[in-house]
């Protein structure tokens, strides 16, 4: 590391010092993030001192734009960046480096698919959209679905979207995010893809699959998905899938199943 990093760090640092003492959340205000975000419930007093500090710098240095008439307030742009920041609590905020802007539309919306086959024919279709994730361009969330995260349920956007962006930071959307030193790219690959073929082959069947098996539409569905229900029901995944269970523990570097039991009473715990 040349000296003119070393220095660009310790002034980003000292930057971000700043930002937390002139723009700390309130106590009470910040609780109240907390409260409205169930998959937040289960962190210690000392995860949730670290979040809010993330949260605080997260919000100074992205945009965050309402489209389609939607009103950001501060609460719901806090509550979009706990859970966010969420995925980095124990990575580092530089993570979301290719997070160019927020944008929240009030509800899904739909857009038109183009798809080209290899003679080159072209469909289009109509996809209902819940959020996409742009490489290098921005996050798009809906209000509705930001705000339906009900106890337990394995679903989660604001999750499923951010968890697309680390999967982008090495230019590829292909399931796999750059992998800390100790995780290996094929047994990665090897262990989601058991778990994508299995939640197909069930839904074959006619099974009501445990996990939504939209994870099984390819590889960045499957991260994205299956990062949700680590975080959100992550007694349902070890329960399925305990190779990918043990993959996004090593990833994330955090283990949603020891971290509480509150969060195991709650819901629809076998
Ligand atoms: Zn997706």
């Amino acid at each position: 590391m040349g000296a003119f990093s070393h220095w660009w760090i310790f002034g980003r640092e000292a930057r971000r010092r700043r930002l937390l003492r002139r723009r700390a959340i309130p106590a009470a205000e910040w609780s109240a993030v907390l409260d409205a975000a169930p998959v937040l419930w289960p962190l210690s007093a000392d995860e949730r001192r670290r979040l809010h500090d993330l949260v605080v710098v997260f919000l100074a240095e992205r945009e965050f734009e309402g489209c389609g008439g939607v009103v950001l307030d501060d609460r719901l742009r806090r509550l979009i960046a706990a859970q966010a920041c969420l995925l980095v609590l124990e990575l580092d905020l530089d993570a979301f480096r290719n997070v160019g802007s927020v944008l929240v539309y009030p509800r899904g919306y739909r857009t038109r698919r183009h798809h080209e086959d290899e003679f080159g024919i072209v469909s289009e279709g109509d996809d209902e959209l819940l959020g996409e994730a742009w490489n290098d361009g921005p996050v798009i969330l809906n209000v509705e679905d930001v705000l339906d995260v009900a106890e337990g349920e394995p679903f989660n956007l604001v999750l499923h979207e951010f968890a697309h962006k680390l999967d982008m930071l090495d230019g590829d959307e292909d399931g796999v995010p750059p992998l800390p030193r100790g995780l290996d790219a094929d047994t990665w690959r090897r262990d989601f893809a058991a778990a994508r073929e299995d939640l197909a082959r069930r839904e074959r069947r006619g099974e009501e699959p445990p996990i939504d098996p939209y994870a099984a539409e390819d590889e960045a569905e499957g991260f994205a998905v299956l990062t949700e229900t680590f975080f959100c029901a992550p007694w349902l995944l070890e329960a399925e899938y305990p190779r990918v269970y043990a993959q996004l523990r090593a990833f994330y570097r955090q283990d949603p199943l020891a971290r509480d039991d509150a969060l195991a009473e709650i819901g629809s715990r076998p």
